[in-house]
């Protein structure tokens, strides 16, 4: 039966056009190594007509365990075999990246279309679990936002926690972004795992994708080096070089500090894709121009001012004064306080091109902790924790909810508790929000009725981060600070 299932891997690699004909039997010979087989007997198989290789991989990997070539049976442990399975049926790292070359001096999209076909049909991108993924678009006073429950990334296994602590201060890899991953058997298994070199600012940099797609053709573009995460005037040189490079993908980075950061913070890296987010269509409230760069203030729940310009060295000009006067700018009244014994003001730009002009959103942020808000004064509040308590990164800021997986189990529970007019239990983290809601359900669709009710949870997540609040009051500092901006735009 092994035979078989090599073969119609063997057939998949081939049929999906990331496997050479010429190499079938370097491949089968790989497989057969790795499953210790010592001969291999090419039978006639059916060929199977399978857009994605785990029905074919289940079995091998069943296989695998019932003759102990890996010990202990966890999820982690099928998917880092699976990878070296995979990685024997895809092209070295250097044929895929002189492949995206070619490709990308005809048609930078071809060239990218190419590699996200490669990491999905390699399995690196698992689209049998993304697949899975809950996802729905719900209106709210900031436009249609998209709601995600991402249930893709792997359950830890106990035994799998276990082991990871053991994991030294000086690894290798570094850290889960570091380009030594390509071919790297260890954990989390990334011998399938193929990186393409780009050049950003005269520095270089690595494209791959993220293997839990949030979005459309989600990718990561991480530096060369080992270096921690900073928003500098590099910054925007590298994301409008990325943006030049790649017009059809916009190019963000989560910034630079604690609590208003992404979940890595030791590895530079930025995110990106083709998608189109929520907040591209927010409502322009004023805006003016200054030289050739117009300077927008959209409608958004977080503090948003939008850049725009056919002209690169004047966007990014403004884009570094912008940076600039945000970092050292206080405005007790609302509570921004830039430095207390460490900075506090931070930025989260997002880049993209339409046509020729270049738009840059820079979310204005602010790390600090207070008594009242121990995980950040402008991070979501406790009473919003029940959907969302990590931080609040570029995906979300741009409109797009990353929500917890357990919200899978929990919501059903909601729903039956709302329907039945049943209090949960008094330490449920949902009880208050359920009480709230039975007040407000009207015998509505249910389904549709929770969905909404969960984005505007979410967009009360993404108030909170904002650090110019809605009321008039606030926003009218708001307008001071852009005021001053203009200023000294005018000055230089
Ligand atoms: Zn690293």
């Amino acid at each position: 039966m092994i035979n078989s299932y090599i073969k119609q891997l063997v057939q998949y690699g081939i049929k999906q056009g990331i496997l050479d004909s010429m190499d079938y039997s370097y491949s089968i010979n790989k497989l057969c190594d790795l499953l210790m087989l010592p001969s291999f007997n090419d039978i006639e198989v059916e060929e199977l007509n399978i857009k994605e290789p785990s029905s074919v991989l289940k079995p091998i990997l069943d296989y695998v365990v019932s003759q102990k070539i890996i010990e202990v049976d966890t999820v982690l442990n099928r998917d880092m075999f699976e990878a070296k399975l995979m990685d024997c049926i895809i092209p070295r790292p250097s044929e895929v990246v002189t492949q995206f070359n070619e490709l990308w001096w005809k048609d930078t999209k071809e060239a990218t279309d190419y590699f996200y076909h490669l990491s999905k049909k390699s399995n690196y991108i698992k689209t049998s679990r993304t697949d899975k993924n809950i996802i729905w678009k719900s209106e709210t006073p900031f436009g249609l936002l998209d709601m995600t429950v991402n249930l893709s990334k792997p359950e830890k296994d106990p035994l799998d926690i276990i082991a990871s602590k053991n994991k030294t201060e000086n690894s290798y890899p570094k850290c889960l972004l570091c380009k030594e991953h390509v071919g790297y058997s260890g954990r989390p298994g990334r011998s399938s795992h193929r990186i393409i070199p780009l050049e950003l600012n005269e520095e270089l940099f690595h494209l791959q994708y993220s293997p839990y797609v949030y979005y459309n053709e989600h990718c990561i573009v991480l530096k060369n080096e080992h270096e921690p995460m900073n928003v500098s005037d590099k910054t925007f040189k590298r994301l409008f070089d990325f943006v030049d490079q790649f017009p059809h993908y916009f190019l963000g980075s989560n910034a630079g500090l604690p609590i208003v950061g992404g979940s890595i913070l030791s590895h530079e890296h930025y995110q990106g894709g083709s998608h189109h987010f929520a907040i591209e269509d927010a409502e322009v409230q004023s805006e003016i121009k200054v030289k050739e760069v117009t300077i927008k203030k959209i409608k958004w729940p977080l503090s948003v001012i939008r850049l725009e310009s056919g002209n690169r060295d004047q966007i990014i000009h403004a884009a570094i004064t912008l940076f600039d006067l945000w970092e050292q700018y206080n405005d007790e009244s609302v509570g921004i306080i830039s430095k207390t014994d460490e900075p506090h003001n931070a930025i989260t730009p997002i880049a993209r091109k339409q046509d020729d002009v270049y738009i840059l959103d820079m979310a204005l942020r602010n790390n600090r902790t207070s008594d009242l808000y121990p995980l950040g004064i402008f991070h979501p509040h406790s009473e919003n924790h029940n959907i969302k308590k990590e931080n609040i990164g570029l995906i979300e800021v741009m409109g797009l909810a990353v929500l917890p997986a357990r919200l899978q189990t929990e919501l059903p529970m909601i729903k039956d508790a709302l329907l039945s007019k049943k209090d949960l239990d008094k330490d449920n983290i949902h009880y208050e929000w359920k009480k709230e809601l039975q007040s407000k359900y009207n015998n509505q669709n249910i389904a549709e009725f929770l969905h909404n009710e969960v984005a505007l949870k979410f967009t009360s997540c993404l108030e909170d981060a904002g650090v110019y609040k809605q009321e008039e009051s606030s926003q009218v500092r708001f307008d001071v600070f852009i005021n001053n901006y203009i200023k000294e735009l005018h000055h230089q």
